[in-house]
């Protein structure tokens, strides 16, 4: 019989928060030096543990005032930026097709190669503002001098059709959403290290070199907050098993 092979680099860390303190949590002022390697919540090592979750978007069909059929489930996709968040989505929607990624609203401009409608919808600052103002969005965020947003008809529709609709959001936007959806899968993906963030921040050419500076100092304070305040911490080593992990959160 052939052994089997042994688990190691990508794990899923699901933490509990017996404190309770993430959502009193500050904007910014949680960066209190959490490792990202050697996970902790309040000091305390997570336990290495599944958490068996099954949480359905929505209301109970067999609750009075149901009115949509709602049997999509959300997940709150979180990492500090470069540590492969879109890679990791193409990839787990290849795998699954139920997982698609709601297609937020941004002031930012487009990257080489990036689509309107399919990577962002690429809003001026008064067009977003005018949807914020009418309730459009779910929650914004200003991240690196940009407004970012999750359309809530976007998200809805996703749900409605009964598809896994993944937000890839900033940690601010994620506890926001937390607070308003408390049903959401919540996955920070975790780099192997600091020292491979910087890497692999350094060799995306799509930001330049002041920009870069500034997702790095975002990445301590990212890091700090996911690993408190969310519930599966997966470690991105390898993409196969990085999605491997994702399917067995969905699954699990
Ligand atoms: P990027 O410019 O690299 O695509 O994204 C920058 C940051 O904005 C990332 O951390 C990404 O997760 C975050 N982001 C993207 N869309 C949204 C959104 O709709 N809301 C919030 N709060 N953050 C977002």
């Amino acid at each position: 019989m052939r052994a089997r092979p042994k688990r190691e680099a990508t794990a899923v860390i699901s933490c509990a928060d017996p404190s309770g303190t993430c959502r009193a949590l500050p904007d910014t002022g949680v960066a209190s030096g959490t490792p990202a390697n050697g996970i902790s919540r309040s000091g305390t090592p997570c336990p290495w543990i599944w958490l068996p979750l099954r949480r359905v978007s929505g209301r109970s069909p067999r609750k009075r005032g149901y009115r949509h059929p709602v049997t999509g489930r959300l997940v709150i996709f979180s990492g500090p930026s470069g540590v492969g968040k879109d890679t990791v989505l193409d990839a787990w929607r290849l795998r699954n097709p139920l997982v698609q990624r709601v297609v937020a609203a941004t002031t930012r401009a487009p990257r080489p190669g990036e689509v309107d409608g399919v990577d962002y919808h690429f809003l001026t600052r008064e067009a977003f503002l005018n949807k914020a103002n009418c309730n459009e969005m779910l929650e914004f965020k200003e991240v690196f001098g940009n407004l970012y947003g999750t359309p809530v008809e976007g998200m809805e529709r996703l749900l409605a059709e009964g598809k896994v609709a993944i937000l890839k959001i900033d940690v601010q936007g994620g506890l926001e959403v937390m607070a308003k959806r408390p049903g959401a899968v919540t996955v920070f993906l975790l780099p192997p290290s600091k020292a491979e963030l910087e890497d692999r921040l350094r060799a995306r050419s799509t930001d330049d070199p002041e920009d870069i500076e500034v997702r790095l100092k975002a990445a301590h304070t990212e890091l700090a907050i996911g690993t408190t305040c969310y519930e599966h911490l997966v470690l991105n080593v390898e993409v196969d098993r990085t999605v491997d992990e994702l399917e067995a959160i969905l699954n699990g």
